[in-house]
This record gives C-alpha cells, sequence and structure tokens, in this order.
C-alpha cells in the first residue's frame, strides 16, 4: 500500500492544515457550528479599496457570432472588459442576460460590484430563476466587468476576489468521460489519452448517470481495479459517478474505490440528494466531492458544515461568478476542506479556472484542463495555456490577460432583446 503517493488533497498552499486534518477526520468543525462558515461567506471578496473614484458603467453588450458569444463592458471614462460566453448555454439563456440582469447594472458604480450581485438576485424577482439558467448569464457579465476593473488597475482578476495570489500554476488531472464502453478500452483510451498530456492524476466515469443503470454491467467494479493495477500505485486516481446510484450501492461501490486507494469519489448519488450525499459520507472514509450542478450558496453551507463534502466543485458559470464561487471555497477552507472546481469546455472555461484557482489558498493540487474553444482567435503574451508536461500556466494580468483578436470581435452583433 502506498505511502507517498502525490495527493489531489494536499494544497501547496495549505499543506500544513492539509496534513493536521486529514479527509477521514472531521475535526475541524463540528457538524452544527455554522458560525465559522458564515463568518468566512460573508467577508467581502472584491477589492475595492484598489479604485479611488467611481466607475460607472455605460454600457454594456451581449455580442453574437453563429454560436459563439461575447459579453463587452464600457464604463463612463472609456474603461472596457470583455467576456467570453460558455455559448452551449448562452444560445438559449440569452434572453435572461439581455432581459433581466443587463438593465440592472447600467449607471451603477463597478466599484459595487458585489453588493450590486447581491441586488441584482432580487432586481425582477430574479431569485425565482436560481439554477443555472440564472448564474450563468450573470457569471458572464461578471467575468467581462472583473476585466475592464483589472486593466483599470493593472491587477489580474485573481488579485481583485483573492487575499494574494497563492498559484502561478496548475497540475491538471486527465479526464476520461466515457460510458458504455468496456473497463478494457476505457483504460486503453486513458492510456492513450496520458500519453499526450503526462498528466500525474487521472479521473474517470463510473455508474450509468443520473440513476441510470451502466452498461455493460459490472463495469465500475471491474474499472476500480484495473485503473489501479495498470497505472500503478503513484497514479493519483479519482472517480465520478455522477449521480449513478442509491446509497446502498454508493457505499458498496465507494469501499472498493477505499480498497485500491482512491482519492475522491464525486457525486456518488444525484447532486440535490443532500441527506444521501452525507449518508454516504458518513459510512465511507474515502472524500466526496460534489458541488458542480449546485446553485445555492446556503446549499453550500449545508453541505460543507455537515461534512457531507470534502471537496467542493462549484463551477464559476453554472454558480454565478467568481465572487459567489470565493464564499464557498472560504466556507470550505475554514473547515479544513479543498476546493476542485468544475469547468466547462467551452469558450474560455479554462482561463477563469485558472484566475479563480490563482487566489484560492485550499485548492486541490490537481485540477481538470479542457482545451479554450477551437476558432477563438486570441492572444496570452503570459501563458501558452496548454498543458506542458502536466502544468499550465496561469496567466498574468491586467484583466484576465488574454486579448481576443479585434477582427473577430467585429464578426460580432449587439443582441437587443
Ligand atoms: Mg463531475
Amino acid at each position: 500500500m502506498p505511502t507517498n503517493r502525490r495527493s489531489f488533497l494536499a494544497s501547496a498552499t495549505l499543506g500544513g492544515i492539509a496534513a493536521a486534518l486529514p479527509f477521514s477526520s472531521h475535526a475541524a468543525v463540528s457538524s452544527t457550528d455554522f458560525s465559522k462558515l458564515d463568518e468566512a461567506m460573508n467577508r467581502p471578496v472584491f477589492k475595492k479599496e484598489f479604485f479611488i473614484s467611481p466607475v460607472i458603467i455605460d454600457t454594456i453588450e451581449l455580442l453574437r457570432y453563429k454560436d459563439s458569444f461575447l459579453c463587452r463592458v464600457r464604463s463612463k471614462d472609456g474603461a472596457t472588459g470583455m467576456s467570453v460566453a460558455n455559448s452551449q448555454q448562452m444560445k438559449y439563456l440569452y434572453p435572461i442576460f439581455v432581459n433581466r440582469i443587463q438593465p440592472f447594472f447600467i449607471g451603477k458604480d463597478a466599484r459595487e460590484l458585489e453588493s450590486l450581485l447581491e441586488e441584482v438576485y432580487v432586481y425582477d424577482s430574479n431569485y425565482k430563476l436560481q439554477n443555472l439558467a440564472f448564474w450563468d448569464p450573470l457569471a458572464t457579465l461578471e467575468f467581462a466587468i472583473l476585466d475592464m476593473m483589472g486593466r483599470i488597475v493593472s491587477k489580474s482578476i485573481g488579485q481583485l476576489i483573492g487575499d494574494k495570489i497563492y498559484h502561478t500554476s496548475i497540475a491538471m488531472y486527465q479526464a476520461n468521460s466515457e460510458r458504455d464502453i468496456t473497463a478494457e478500452l476505457t483504460v486503453r483510451h486513458l492510456q492513450e489519452q496520458l500519453a499526450g498530456s503526462n498528466a500525474k492524476a487521472i479521473k474517470f466515469k463510473l455508474g450509468g448517470r443520473m440513476s441510470h443503470p451502466e452498461f455493460p454491467a459490472k463495469r465500475s467494479e471491474q474499472l476500480i481495479p484495473l485503473m489501479r493495477k495498470t497505472f500503478g500505485d503513484d497514479m493519483v486516481i479519482a472517480a465520478d459517478a455522477n449521480g449513478s446510484y442509491d446509497v446502498k450501492e454508493a457505499i458498496r461501490i465507494g469501499k472498493i474505490m477505499e480498497q485500491y486507494q482512491y482519492e475522491f469519489f464525486e457525486e456518488p448519488v444525484p447532486f440535490d440528494w443532500y441527506d444521501e450525499t452525507r449518508e454516504v459520507a458518513k459510512a465511507l472514509k474515502i472524500p466526496i466531492a460534489g458541488g458542480e450542478q449546485e446553485p445555492s450558496l446556503h446549499n453550500f453551507r449545508w453541505l460543507i458544515g455537515t461534512d457531507a463534502l470534502k471537496i467542493v466543485q462549484q463551477d464559476q458559470f453554472y454558480f454565478g461568478g467568481m465572487i459567489r464561487s470565493m464564499r464557498v471555497a472560504r466556507m470550505a477552507a475554514v473547515s479544513g476542506k479543498l476546493c476542485a472546481p468544475h469547468t466547462t469546455g467551452d469558450g474560455f472555461g479554462y482561463v477563469y479556472l485558472a484566475h479563480f484557482i490563482s487566489a484560492v489558498p485550499n485548492a486541490a493540487r490537481f485540477h481538470e484542463f479542457k482545451d479554450l474553444s477551437k476558432g477563438l482567435p486570441f492572444e496570452c503574451k503570459t501563458s501558452s495555456l496548454k498543458s506542458e508536461n502536466g502544468i499550465v500556466k496561469i496567466p498574468t494580468g491586467p484583466g484576465l490577460g488574454v486579448d481576443i483578436d479585434p477582427e473577430y470581435v467585429k464578426k460580432h452583433v449587439v443582441i437587443k432583446e
């Protein structure tokens, strides 16, 4: 049994804390003590002290060219910021952006971004839309505003949302997303993927996804030992069930993962089975990871405070931006838990992930890497934004630190309604 394997769980920066609080321990915060979490959740995130004079938002434009969506923000003084939307979602959700979010921000002082994000949730009864449908368009706007603000004061987005820059690069894990193929073929595909990426950690899919039976039958229990046998004791291995199991089956599968020294078990039961997630966590030693579908800050508070999750995986687009995501990371930090954000492979998804991680002290040591959209021409002077031997450099500022080709931007037209 390996004792010195690399670990997702050992944060480079919080090494001391992670070492003192192994994930099999619930010692950091008692199940009923939410006061530390509340303090962490309510601490201001956005560094408005960097800005001396008002930054009044003059225009917000959502631009479209085919299935590409860009958001451009301009201040009264002529500062601009831009973000790339998650097109998979925005092609259906742009009316929410244009009609329910955009009007609220016009004429407001962007230095108050943090409170504006809370107010827009109530504006026009937007809270009734709470879910990806509301948070994804709001995140798109937040990223453009953060880009503008960073460019004004020559700071990276990470510097605007964090106490300091904790990470300048990210070690990636190689993910395989396949189901419905044999265990042997899954392993072979992962071997091919690893030959390209040289990652030191892997993650693959278990079960049939959201309570569906898996195919071929018994694939999970074949795959778990086969992965360890193939890749050896030094490989960090995790698996994601995407809500495939009920409590009893999740515990049975989790025990096999424990036997083969797996690092974490992601979404063992459907994501909104909160009590059941906690039940599985209590029965197992292996840390439970989750949160990529979670839209509610208050639900995260419960999931963290009751030890249902030991690794939080909020998605910055799906969860409504970096400021909200930082609140979750901070609650996790004060509970001795780690943050391994979920990311989508569309547009600049990975660049936003990278900036966010730069500012998270309790970031896990390995994160998913997804290539940026093909056909999105950009220039980044500080990073290739590619995995080099399993490591991706985080761009430095100002703002996003990435510029989209102006000729490409010109192809887009403003969406009016
Ligand atoms: Mg997942």
